[in-house]
């Protein structure tokens, strides 16, 4: 693979800033996409859009763009250092290619998420406490990054490591999820207490997590390597100890305790 077409152009900065910076563009004379989730899986920071199918990166520290068969990045100080990032960018496509059966492709989609969405998972109360006027304008500043999660003391905690946090509706029931990407660290911690209390064992508290987060017992047991029907075993534990109906009801619970 190599680049051609390489041209140039003055990036958007500040009119104040006193430097000038450079956006580059660049054709590749190979069809990439096949590469785009092997990309996913190893760059820092890397976001696979589907519509248009192309992934945002940070490559040797400069923002980018890759698309089927061209680049967008920024931002340089000049040409050399754009055309020695082109460079480094095909040499490292290349060496992706060559080693990619001994690579782990990651095929998940990056989703952005909706000013809406956050609004539906806060509580709705405008008491202030973030700081911000309205629930409203917390959910718009947190879709910015303006903001972090951990600022509205009302939020319910994630149902899950990946911070998947639930919608409930005026019944207390669990009607859907939403996805947020930030930081683990802003993650409440999980209340270990309330599981002990219940009798839980940590392979039902396992399940019981997996299964707030919507996962089937298939799905279950695929990712805990344990079969089916003791996945079932330990959902019928996991109903009885709990005092609840069905597994929404048991997710209700690890969702009000904070235990997913
Ligand atoms: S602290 Fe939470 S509930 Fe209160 S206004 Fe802010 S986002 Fe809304």
């Amino acid at each position: 693979m190599r680049y051609f077409d390489f041209s140039i152009s003055k990036a958007g900065v500040m009119p104040t800033c006193p430097r000038t910076f450079w956006g580059a563009h660049f054709k590749l004379d190979t069809d990439v996409r096949p590469l785009f989730p092997y990309l996913n899986a190893v760059l820092k920071d890397a976001r696979f859009y589907d519509k248009p199918e192309c992934i945002e990166f940070i490559f040797e520290g400069f923002k980018g763009m890759l698309y089927r068969d061209e680049v967008i990045a920024a931002a340089f100080t000049g040409e050399d250092q754009a055309r020695e990032f082109a460079q480094h960018l095909v040499d490292f496509l290349n060496d992706l290619n060559d080693r990619k059966d001994s690579l782990r492709p990651d095929f998940k989609k990056f989703t952005p998420v909706s000013v809406i969405d956050i609004y539906k998972i806060l509580p709705q109360t405008n008491c202030r406490e973030c700081g911000f006027s309205t629930c409203l304008a917390f959910a718009a500043a947190l879709s910015k990054k303006e903001t972090t999660i951990d600022q509205c003391p009302g939020l319910s905690r994630p149902i899950s490591q990946y911070a998947l946090y639930p919608v409930i509706n005026r019944e207390g029931d669990l009607v859907s999820t939403v996805s947020l990407e930030i930081d683990a660290a802003q993650t409440l911690p999980a209340n270990q207490e309330a599981a002990a209390q219940a009798g839980l064992s940590d392979r039902e508290l396992q399940v019981l997590r997996l299964l707030a987060a919507g996962s089937t017992n298939l799905e279950i047991s695929e990712i805990l390597c344990i079969s089916p029907h003791t996945v079932k075993s330990h959902v019928v534990h996991i109903l009885n100890k709990l005092g609840v109906n069905d597994r929404t009801e048991a997710a209700v619970w690890a969702v009000r305790h904070g235990l997913a």
